[in-house]
């Protein structure tokens, strides 16, 4: 059996997880906020390439913008700068290519894309949102590259290592496709982050947990943690209206939250604790809405338990991962 190394701590002085925000004001020496934008891109899981029917959850955006993704990727840029910039007084940002997915082009026009961004000298990062299964052999120079030039994230949809839950979400993607394109990426030193849902219908807290323990061992950079949540006009608010699935109370998700969080590896940068998403179309679970409660809430168990990411951390030889024999 292998543990972890206990020592380790986590840099954040005071934080009991190693939060986005701290690693970035160390990186960059002051606050940093990323702007979303949606590059006009379609995704494979609607288009038909892999599927027309889109993963139950996702909304007519993409999980982009939803009041600023028409306008071309420079007026968003700007846009952002301008409204973020005021609004939390900071003068850096990182250019997040959210909507859809962010590789379903050939390489030439993705450059293009990405070149946008770092044509303005506040944008000092880019991160690039996409599906496991979707960067290809000619996609990689394309990041590499960039990756030399700015600070550089990767962000992949993995959402589960089950089976079940991603046949539930219609993912369309194998835990393989993210074990592949992961180690391409880590290959070229381009950092990923892998984005998580708990709360996925017919998921238990063990399950939950073998996903923090999964990341852990793959040494992966980030994760984003999101509840799942119900938009308008998606399949998902079908389930719900239908009363044919239950949403986590705030209680029940702090404490998978906070469980996510021991057995997450100390390394691991954490990019969010909770999804978001714009009132105008969201339906439930209406406690999701107030982020900032659910945050200090989760930093208040880890509190509470006298805890911290990657206490109970532990590889053994007895877990079953879904990839090994
Ligand atoms: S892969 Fe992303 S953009 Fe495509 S349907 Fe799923 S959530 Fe939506």
């Amino acid at each position: 059996m292998i543990k972890i190394d206990k020592s380790v701590k986590i840099e954040n002085s005071g934080e009991r997880y190693n939060s986005f925000n701290t690693h970035l004001k160390k990186e960059f020496g002051e606050k940093v906020y990323k702007i979303p934008i949606d590059s006009h891109l379609s995704c494979p899981n609607k288009d038909g390439k892999i599927s027309k029917e889109g993963c139950i959850f996702c909304d007519k955006y993409g999980s982009g913008p939803i009041k600023t993704g028409r306008l071309k990727i420079e007026e968003q840029i700007e846009r952002g700068i301008e409204r973020i910039g005021k609004k939390y007084n900071v003068k850096k940002f990182i250019a997040y290519f959210q909507a859809n997915t962010n590789t379903a082009t050939s390489p030439e026009r993705l450059k293009i894309i990405f070149e946008k961004a770092l044509k303005y000298k506040q944008i000092v990062g880019i991160s690039i949102g996409t599906r496991p299964d979707w960067i290809f052999k000619d996609h990689l120079p394309v990041l590499e590259e960039l990756n030399n030039k700015t600070y550089l994230w990767v962000e992949l949809g993995l959402q589960t290592i089950h089976y079940e839950g991603l046949k539930f979400l219609r993912r369309h993607h194998s835990l393989s496709d993210f074990v592949k394109t992961f180690s391409e990426l880590k290959k070229r030193g381009i950092k990923a982050c892998a984005h998580t849902i708990i709360g996925i219908p017919g998921e238990n807290r063990e399950q939950i947990i073998d996903t923090a323990r999964f990341l852990s061992a793959m040494e992966i950079s980030g994760v984003k943690i999101h509840l799942l949540h119900i938009l308008k006009n998606t399949d998902l608010e079908k389930y719900y209206t239908e009363k044919k699935i239950q949403l986590l109370s705030p209680e029940e998700y702090i404490s998978l939250v906070t469980d996510f969080l021991e057995h997450l590896s100390p390394d691991i940068i954490v990019q969010r604790l909770t999804g978001e998403r714009d009132r105008e179309i969201f339906i439930a679970p209406e406690w999701a809405l107030n982020k900032l409660d659910i945050i200090n809430r989760i930093r208040d168990e880890l509190k509470k338990r006298d805890s911290f990411q990657g206490k109970k951390l532990v590889f053994s030889s007895d877990i079953k991962y879904p990839f090994k024999k």
